[in-house]
């Protein structure tokens, strides 16, 4: 076990045990449900789109350590960017579980964090418990643009 090992799963847990944005909205907000049947992850996540911005963002759910460390970390990521920049940040997530080198990508971006979470890429049954929150958000997404085109 390496000492690197070591430490993203002190990051992990600490998201797991301690979740940033978590809770629900009392007003409206976009808002997803989706699960991860194989893990029985599940999660619902809200968003709140102001002017092309993800100006705020909660979650609940339960399920692994993978699923809810990485939807928290994934709102903490998100929260108060562009709506194009967080797409673009879960594109860049979706690459490193391919497998894909990112680091340099996600210092540029300020993501340590979620650097945590790259090891997932060689547990193939784990990778959807870590997109989970991610599918959610580009879901979230997809929804508030149909919905202003309409
Ligand atoms: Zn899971």
């Amino acid at each position: 076990m390496s000492s690197l090992d070591d430490l993203y799963r002190r990051v992990i847990m600490d998201h797991y045990q301690k979740p940033r944005n978590r809770g629900a909205f009392d007003d409206d907000a976009v808002t997803i449900n989706m699960n991860n049947p194989t893990c029985g992850d599940r999660i619902q996540l809200q968003l709140k789109i102001e002017d092309g911005k993800v100006s705020d963002t909660r979650f609940t759910g339960e399920g692994c350590s993978i699923s809810m460390s990485s939807a928290s970390m994934m709102t903490e990521a998100i929260k108060g960017r562009k709506v194009d920049d967080a797409l673009r940040i879960a594109d860049l997530f979706s690459r490193m579980m391919k497998g894909e080198e990112v680091e340099d990508e996600l210092e540029q971006e300020d993501l340590g964090d979620i650097e945590a979470l790259q090891g997932v890429c060689k547990f193939p049954a784990r990778i959807k418990c870590a997109t989970l929150a991610w599918k959610a958000m580009q879901q979230g997404v997809r929804e508030q643009s149909n919905h202003e085109e309409a």
